[in-house]
């Protein structure tokens, strides 16, 4: 009797239509040289129920989702397709595989463990080994969720490569005016330097039983505090990007970035690319040189970083513009994390500079702007807005900083960008201290502002009182 083809559904979840994130692309070139089958979806947020549809006329044996889809509506999914196995990835995926009927978690390095998981459930073997996978038992008709106990660490090249990013992903619930924008993504380190930072002082005293559950098994249980425990070492409060930064000397990180550029230029005949990296600086100069002398064909190269970064680095900035110049194409500086023009909001979201960074990037950006119209673009920055600690004089302050935000964001608001993916973020555990956590069963969890009168105001300022 033929052997029935193991078939895989890959979904990513948007708000506007852009490429798949780099993972699952690189994954399906693995499953294709195990014989299985396979589909990719990219499905607009706002029309998930096209999703359904679509999906109800298939079978997938696995579907793999990343985080960004809703909690009720994966729910949904597993209820319809009962008889699949799901999996979860990606930085925020914690909270959504927590809450959610998703069989299946990874964490961190996901390459590996993605083909591990996929080799046991078609060959029917034990999943428990596997590195970097949560997954739930029954018990006495009640679900545990247990982990392998074995961690495997990033390493650039093994996630890399080989480098066969399938890109050609079908779109669900998107008008045909709906374009395509974004480059794809060339990866140049995982990780971020400025998780090596210090918390602050707001974030003394956190206690991580807050995070027990008796759900857990115990290797889970460990493998979460140690998340927990890493996220409590530095960075930005709310971050959920991994804790180990990850990255190679800078010839070598050339290389492999333009491994991806020639494959991507050459299979897909893209002409921008967006590099991901939080600290560009170390490379982009000597990147754009090696372009150029391989005869790359560029249009923009997106880089980001931190705004304290970017103002340290004017000078390359300013060298890296005038060399976009010279050659013909566009740098797109974005996702410089801005978050809020109020100093307390930046110590609470542990940024770890001054608000007058803001300032100064916001001259920087007008700066490149107007010495190079057409080699400079402004790509759009991080903004969270006001904190849940936010008080009435503070906000009166926000609301006259509003210049330097209107020149970077079109819609000034006070934000709604806290986005609680992770219960092990220190700003959780720190909202959850404080009693300002607001818990959902079957959603992300949210926040009230403390001060009860913040959103009076905000009303009022919204109706122009
Ligand atoms: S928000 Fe940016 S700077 Fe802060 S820890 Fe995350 S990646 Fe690093």
């Amino acid at each position: 009797m033929m052997r029935k083809m193991f078939r895989i559904a890959f979904l990513q979840c948007q708000i506007v239509k852009e490429l798949p994130h780099m993972n699952m692309p690189l994954f399906v070139n693995d499953i294709k040289a195990l014989g299985c089958g396979f589909e990719c979806i990219c499905a607009s947020r706002s029309k998930l129920e096209d999703l359904i549809k679509y999906l109800k006329k298939k079978k997938f044996d696995l579907i793999a989702v990343d985080y960004t889809f809703p909690v009720v509506f994966l729910n949904e999914l597993k209820d319809i397709f009962s008889k699949s196995k799901f999996v979860i990835g990606g930085n925020g995926f914690l909270d959504t595989f927590l809450k959610s009927k998703i069989d299946f978690a990874v964490i961190g390095a996901g390459r590996q463990s993605f083909l591990g998981l996929v080799k046991a459930l078609k060959n029917k073997s034990d999943i428990s080994m596997i590195p970097n996978l949560f997954f739930k038992t029954k018990k006495n008709n009640r679900t545990f969720i247990d982990y392998s106990g074995k961690n495997l660490n990033f390493d650039l090249k093994r996630e890399l490569f080989p480098y066969h990013p399938f890109l050609k992903w079908k779109y669900i619930g998107f008008t045909g005016r709906d374009k395509v924008v974004d480059p794809p993504s060339i990866i140049a380190e995982f990780g971020c330097a400025y998780r090596s930072g210090k918390l602050n002082h707001y974030y003394d005293n956190l206690s991580k039983g807050a995070l027990s559950r008796n759900d857990f098994g115990a290797k889970a249980r460990k493998r979460i505090m140690d998340l927990f425990e890493e996220r409590m070492r530095g960075g930005c409060s709310f971050c959920t990007c991994t804790g180990t930064h990850v990255f190679l000397p800078i010839k070598e990180t050339i290389a492999c970035l333009m491994e991806q550029i020639h494959f991507l230029q050459k299979t897909y005949r893209f002409k921008s690319f967006a590099i991901v990296s939080e600290y560009p600086f170390r490379f982009i100069e000597q990147l754009i040189h090696q372009m150029v002398e391989e005869n790359i064909d560029i249009e923009i190269l997106a880089i980001r970083s931190r705004v304290d970064w970017a103002n340290k680095n004017k000078r390359t900035l300013l060298k890296i513009v005038g060399l976009a110049k010279k050659n013909n194409f566009m740098i797109s500086l974005q996702q410089l994390g801005f978050e809020s023009f109020i100093q307390n909001d930046l110590d609470i979201y542990n940024k770890g500079y001054r608000i007058t960074e803001n300032f100064k990037a916001v001259e920087l950006i007008r700066k490149l702007k107007s010495i190079a119209p057409g080699n400079f673009q402004d790509g759009g920055h991080g903004f969270i807005g006001i904190s849940p600690w936010i008080t009435l004089r503070d906000l009166e302050k926000y609301c006259e900083s509003a210049e330097h935000a209107h020149f970077l964001f079109d819609l000034f608001n006070f934000g709604n960008g806290l986005v609680l993916y992770d219960s092990c973020l220190p700003i959780y555990q720190k909202l959850k201290k404080d009693r300002l956590l607001i818990e959902h069963k079957t959603d992300l969890d949210c926040w009230r502002f403390k001060d009860k009168n913040i959103s009076r105001f905000i009303n009022d300022f919204h109706n122009g009182l």
